[in-house]
């Protein structure tokens, strides 16, 4: 038995014959860069999310400096976010100059822990000994950007880490109270609802990505920027193609080449035809999963009544770092793939060494990266197959 981590090949089957129809309309009309289809796509995912704008980029991370710009975020800026996401996220507000200020993560979540999140905000507000962990100044990035002293909080970027919404009523009252942007990097929750609300009508912006592992993947690079600020939208317009004003040869600021070519939004609206159906289809494997490792000793994804996860990702804990060795072992004997997501988490990445943070600052995150792994997870994941990983999994 071959069985795929996400199974592509299995949807294209079913997508192929709209994905040529559309990738053929894009050939004969030969507008291979912002041609029609990237309108289209917009308009398309503005209203399935039930958000005014959308903005289709060249990649997740893009859309991540897009919206830090639009927002108006300097060098020296606080941005606080997790350390348990993908790099790219905190890259992103590094890459902009602004100082990341890591929040450890609800481990019933693995998302922004809210508690914390106010901990360290008050922390910044008045350096207390045996606060929570700060960035320390006197660092400087790769780009030159130095760790300013009391860096002021600007914005925060929630991860909806694996598809799993956070706790969004928490958060929204806290960056009210404490006046900070909220950005939603909805990488992976793309299709998520958290209180009937798509993750991507929540927040000032919320950035998703089009990656091809990710719920709704394109055949390359993609991403887009959701807003209800028409301000905003127009600036990350002018943003995304060099700063450009009036017309092509106006530059009235810097900006990105950060555009998504046509082929890539015709392939994305193939795939809108199977996706709601899609989200269901990963819910069910899901909640399989769940029922399969009932009365297990590992620790299984929490399903919210409130939310609708994307399940971008299904991952669950092992005891320690030995049982999860001994269930890859299992795993690879019978040509299992598995996957950790992070094994790393940020703070102790060498590229964010300059922001002073040490090994035990974030115990949760640190706890988790060596215990957490992931399972094959997509629609067309069978029953019978669950059941052949998880009692593989078991047998370690
Ligand atoms: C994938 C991902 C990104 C980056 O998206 P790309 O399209 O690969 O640039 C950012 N944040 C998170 C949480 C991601 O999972």
């Amino acid at each position: 038995m071959n069985v795929p981590f996400i199974d592509l090949k299995t949807q294209f089957s079913l997508i192929k014959d709209q994905v040529q129809t559309n990738m053929d309309r894009v050939l004969d009309h030969g507008a291979y860069v912002m041609g029609p289809e990237i309108r289209e796509l917009e308009k398309r995912l503005a209203d399935f999310c039930g958000q005014k704008h959308a903005l289709a980029c060249s990649s997740g991370t893009d859309a991540l400096v897009l919206a830090l710009l639009a927002l108006d975020l300097k060098p020296g800026d606080g941005v606080l976010t997790t350390p348990f996401t993908f790099f790219a996220t905190a890259e992103a507000i590094a890459f902009i100059g602004a100082v990341p200020i890591f929040v450890d993560i609800d481990p019933r979540t693995f998302n922004i822990d809210p508690a914390k999140l106010t901990q360290t905000l008050a922390a910044l507000k008045k350096r207390e000994k045996n606060g929570p962990a700060l960035p320390r100044s006197g660092g400087k990035s790769q780009l030159g950007h130095p760790v300013p002293k009391d860096p002021v909080p600007r914005a925060v970027i929630s991860v909806d880490l694996f598809g799993l919404p956070c706790d969004y009523d928490q958060l929204e009252e806290i960056v009210r109270s404490e006046n900070l942007k909220l950005i939603v990097d909805a990488a992976q929750s793309f299709g998520a609802e958290y209180k009937g609300r798509s993750t991507c009508a929540i927040g000032d912006l919320a950035c998703t990505s089009f990656f091809p592992a990710k719920p709704l993947g394109c055949y390359g690079d993609g991403g887009m920027c959701f807003t209800s600020h028409t301000a905003t939208h127009q600036l990350m317009e002018s943003l995304r193609v060099h700063g450009q004003g009036r017309d092509r040869y106006e530059n009235v600021r810097l900006g990105l080449n950060a555009r998504m070519d046509t082929l890539q939004a015709a392939v994305l609206l193939a795939k809108m035809e199977v996706f709601p159906r899609e989200l269901e289809l990963r819910c069910k494997a899901a909640e399989n999963y769940n029922r399969l490792f009932e009365g297990s000793d590992l620790a299984v994804p929490r399903i919210f009544p409130d939310r609708k996860s994307a399940w971008a990702q299904y991952s669950l804990l092992a005891r320690d770092r030995d049982h999860r060795q001994a269930i890859f072992k299992e795993l690879e004997k019978n040509n299992i793939p598995w996957a950790i997501y992070y094994p790393l988490p940020l703070h102790r990445q060498k590229a964010f060494t300059y922001l002073g943070y040490e090994t035990g600052d974030f115990p949760v995150s640190e706890d988790f990266s060596e215990r957490i792994f992931s399972l094959p997870m997509h629609p067309y994941l069978e029953s019978h197959v669950q059941e052949k990983i998880v009692r593989t999994v078991l047998s370690a």
